[in-house]
């Protein structure tokens, strides 16, 4: 079944997944900016970084007929360093008239701290004043519940921010109900070790419905599994699910909510 998977970090991933990801129907994807699994030094750094997931990655993902798209912003863990985050705050938009990126992300939490509450709302300004979707990265493991709570009440409070464009992913069954009651849309990511499997993904697909709802690999250079939509799309199977409900997951949701980017255009998928 063709699908799109909405939350990949590709730059960790060789050109062989690429080419693996095609062939197991993969027909777009969104990359949000990253820790480099180091912090960087400075803004050059991420002007570099930014010119990959602008010009380099979406080549790449071309050769094998897949649509890239891209979200831009310091991560969360770099957060700690302000004035670097701020330096790199004011040169993204250079970045925002590519034609592969859908918004400001993956911004959020890491560890809560009052640092990263800072930068994170600098960029939902740097998002409203550009009129840009959002995609958030919540904490995992032990900080999850509280950061996912301190992310939401701070979008809340900017009432430029419309909910509705706004995606926010690494939930779990503890934090899935607040996101969608708030009116954000939500998404499940499928990773080996850490965060959710597909079965506890289909468990909440089966709970909390269709709606506003997406899954990701989050493909990253960790233990990750690039090809681990096609698993749910097995495991739902599996279960017994429609064709219909599968694809709401796999494909309509993720186009329905890129396409408030002026930038997405959605992929021509098999039915
Ligand atoms: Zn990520």
């Amino acid at each position: 079944m063709d699908y799109i998977d909405p939350h990949i970090h590709m730059v960790s991933r060789t050109t062989d997944d690429y080419e693996t990801l095609a062939r197991m129907g993969c027909v777009a994807m969104s990359e949000p900016a990253f820790w480099a699994g180091f912090d960087r030094g400075s803004v050059e750094s991420f002007r570099d970084y930014f010119r990959q997931l602008t010009e380099f990655e979406p080549k790449r993902a071309a050769q094998f007929g897949i649509k890239h798209y891209t979200w831009l912003c310091i991560n969360a863990k770099e957060a700690e360093n302000v004035s670097l985050s701020r330096e790199v705050i004011a040169m993204i938009p250079e970045f925002l008239d590519a034609s592969n990126v859908l918004g400001i992300g993956e911004i959020g939490l890491n560890k809560n701290t009052k640092n990263e509450s800072t930068i994170f709302l600098e960029h939902v300004d740097l998002a409203a004043r550009y009129n840009q979707q959002i995609l958030i990265h919540t904490p995992h493991l032990e900080d999850k519940y509280q950061g996912t709570k301190m992310i939401l009440d701070m979008l809340v409070s900017d009432a430029r921010i419309e909910r509705s464009r706004v995606l926010v992913d690494h939930v779990e069954e503890h934090t899935i109900q607040e996101v969608l009651d708030r009116g954000f849309w939500a998404g499940m990511t499928l990773y080996p070790i850490t965060k959710c499997t597909p079965a506890r993904a289909a468990d909440m697909i089966e709970r909390f419905g269709t709606e506003r709802l997406m899954a990701n690999s989050a493909g990253d250079w960790g233990p990750s599994k690039p090809t681990a939509i096609p698993d749910l799309i097995m495991e739902l199977k599996r279960r017994g699910h429609s064709r219909d409900l599968i694809r709401k997951i796999v494909y309509e949701n993720p186009c329905e909510f890129f396409s408030q980017s002026k930038n997405f255009k959605a992929p021509i998928a098999a039915p």
